[in-house]
């Protein structure tokens, strides 16, 4: 997954208005194929962040449910999944969202569980 998202982890300026590939991502899937989305940044909020991207591509090629996020972010260390891109993965997923591993540092090998960072969702109440 690491060499996936390495691979597509390429910053470029796009236009005056638009930068992309400064974080990348990638997503297993329950079926073991893996997806890879960069973040696209734009004026006006009209950008992505690269898990959602990543999510996004795996809707798009016909699957649903996410087993391991990793993400690769523009510095070293650790990076955890934005509030938006952990509310899509609970609506995704809404009986077992908790189980999602995301890799939460790729140097110290350190993995936490969607579950454990977004514990009480708004909608089970
Ligand atoms: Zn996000």
């Amino acid at each position: 997954m690491y060499a996936a998202a390495k691979a597509v982890l390429k910053p470029r300026r796009i236009s005056e208005y638009v930068t992309a590939g400064e974080v990348s991502a990638a997503v297993l899937s329950k079926s073991g194929k893996i997806y890879t989305g960069v973040c696209i940044d734009t004026c006006s909020t009209l950008g992505i962040c690269a898990e959602r991207n990543a999510i996004f591509n795996m809707i798009t090629n016909g699957e649903n449910e996410i087993d391991k996020l990793l993400c690769i972010p523009p510095f070293e260390g650790k990076g955890a999944p934005c509030g938006a891109c952990r509310e899509l993965m609970v609506q995704l997923m809404p009986e077992s969202y908790k189980d999602i591993k995301i890799m939460l540092d790729y140097s110290k090998g350190k993995v936490i569980t969607l579950g454990e960072i977004t514990p009480e969702w708004w909608i089970d109440y």
